[in-house]
């Protein structure tokens, strides 16, 4: 936990006070995302989680590939996190005009519209219960991410229910 923590402190220092060249090339999105959630495939199993996919497999971006991977790494990583035991993750990608479309849904435990107001602030964490694992930073980071690629996102959530997230970023 702490070198994670550390790792995040830095990368979001880096992020927040130097000035980042976005290293652009152009690569397929879906395998990016499917090549992130291969990394997640023994705590999807460990969990009993099932993962349903929806994506525009020819959508070709022009991004910087390990910056987006901090997008995908976080919100795959929350969405098993706030998950409960036998749920469901889906996943999506589309476009829409010049840009992608990311939607990452769970059916887990959901939050509050107080706790979403905050998610993308340093350090915070909604759920007490599930704290220790993580530091509250993984949401900045996405933020920071999003602005520098010029996209954006926005989360839809219900208590008990579930959470989407959806990201757009621009195909160039
Ligand atoms: P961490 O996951 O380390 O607690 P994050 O910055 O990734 O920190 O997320 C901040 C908070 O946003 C979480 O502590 C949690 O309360 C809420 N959150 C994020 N993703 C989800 C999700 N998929 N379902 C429910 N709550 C979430």
């Amino acid at each position: 936990n702490l070198s994670e923590l550390v790792s995040n402190i830095l990368k979001l220092n880096k992020l927040e006070n130097q000035q980042i060249f976005p290293d652009k090339k152009t690569f397929n999105l879906s395998e990016q995302l499917c090549e992130c959630m291969l990394f997640f495939e023994a705590q999807l199993e460990e969990k009993n989680l099932s993962i349903e996919l929806d994506l525009d497999e020819n959508l070709k971006i022009k991004a910087d590939y390990d910056l987006l991977t901090h997008i995908w790494n976080n919100l795959f990583s929350n969405a098993i996190k706030f998950n409960s035991e036998g749920g469901k993750i889906l996943l999506t990608l589309k476009k829409k005009n010049q840009y992608a479309v990311v939607t990452v849904s769970d059916n887990g435990i959901g939050m509050s519209c107080e706790i979403k107001e905050h998610i993308f602030e340093k350090f915070y964490q909604g759920d007490s219960s599930r704290s220790t694992q993580g530091n509250g930073l993984g949401l900045a980071l996405v933020k920071r991410v999003i602005d520098i690629a010029e996209g954006n996102i926005t989360v839809e959530s219900a208590i008990g229910k579930g959470t989407t997230f959806t990201v757009t970023l621009p195909l160039k």
